[in-house]
């Protein structure tokens, strides 16, 4: 039987087939993926996971595309999405012990609705993660980060499931630096709940913070346009948006793909960019940086083919 009528046979999936990738991430950039998968609940999950381990099909786990570049080609794979899709199926969180302020999130949960479930309940620890668009799980396989915080400090453990099952994987076994955590190169286990560890705080205090990050972002990056956030990663010397800056490539493009004229550090879509836009641009900003200041730029966009 083919796995796409082996998938259809699983409860509580939905499954778009040829779904143009475009459509589910924040660059809206990518070609049609062979299925997109939608398990609505952690025995959907489950059962999905070991189907795949069954089949050897490597899934490509999916937040909210807020970190990735998709090819413009069709994508031969199978994605699994931890977001809802509008099934009725809603991300979960809740206080899983109110004294030691650990909030529990299922993956798809949004950073920015967890963070004000954590204003909610008078909890601090979480500000610095309101404003990035992503979800949970995949901030986790990130270590996203902003204003001095990053999931390294508020984790306290994680769920996973894998071809062979559930695991509870502790802080220090996410192997947490830098943009970087072991769910780099588990590419058979996907994060399925996230249980973070906050401190009490003032409601006050925690929405001022929120408020001045806010402002922060919207003066300083162009939000106004699809986008992946930083391109690259910091480099050992200096920051990426300066050097670029400094290159003198503000603004420059290639296709519709632009080096943002607003935060170097992005490039953006001004309106129907490939793939292969973004791609020669990456390319050469990172040619024009090495040319003149002699560091090179790696990525922190993902690159899915
Ligand atoms: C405007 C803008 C601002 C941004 N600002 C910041 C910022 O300040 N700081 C920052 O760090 N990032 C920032 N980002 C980048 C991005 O939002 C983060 O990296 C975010 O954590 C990605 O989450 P996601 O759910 O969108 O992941 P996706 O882009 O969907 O996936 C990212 C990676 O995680 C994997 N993944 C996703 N979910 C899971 C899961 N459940 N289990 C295992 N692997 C999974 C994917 O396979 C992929 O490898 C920004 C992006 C934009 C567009």
């Amino acid at each position: 039987m083919e796995i796409i009528e082996k998938i259809r046979k699983i409860k509580d999936i939905t499954i778009l087939e040829n779904e143009p990738m475009a459509l589910h991430t924040t660059f809206k950039i990518g070609g049609p993926i062979r299925a997109l998968v939608y398990p609505i609940s952690f025995d959907a999950l489950n059962e999905l996971m070991k189907l795949m381990g069954k089949n050897d099909i490597k899934p490509l786990f999916l937040g909210n595309g807020s970190n990735m570049l998709c090819s413009d080609d069709p994508i031969d794979r199978i994605a699994i999405c931890t977001r809802p899709n509008g099934s009725g199926y809603a991300p979960y969180m809740e206080l899983d012990d109110e004294e030691a302020g650990i909030i529990v999130a299922s993956a798809g949960a949004s950073l920015a609705q967890v963070a004000m479930f954590a204003l909610s309940e008078s909890l601090t620890g979480m500000e610095f993660a309101a404003g990035i668009p992503g979800t949970i799980g995949g901030a986790v396989r990130m270590n996203a980060g902003a204003y001095g915080g990053e999931m390294k400090d508020i984790v306290e453990f994680v769920e996973t499931i894998s071809y062979y099952g559930e695991e509870r994987l502790d802080n220090d076994e996410c192997e947490f630096s830098y943009r970087h955590s072991l769910f780099d190169t588990l590419d058979t286990t996907i994060i399925s709940k996230v249980y973070v560890k906050l401190q009490p705080g003032n409601r006050e205090e925690i929405q001022a913070k929120m408020r001045q990050y806010a402002n922060r972002r919207k003066a300083k990056q162009p939000l106004d346009l699809p986008s992946a956030g930083s391109t690259f990663k910091r480099p050992k010397d200096g920051y990426a948006a300066e050097l670029i800056d400094n290159a003198g490539l503000k603004g420059y493009s290639i296709g519709a793909a632009q080096v943002s004229e607003k935060h170097a550090g992005f490039i953006v879509n001004r309106g129907g960019a490939t793939c292969s836009d973004v791609l020669r641009l990456i390319e050469y900003v990172q040619s024009e940086v090495l040319r003149q200041f002699g560091i090179e730029l790696e990525p922190e966009v993902l690159i899915v083919k």
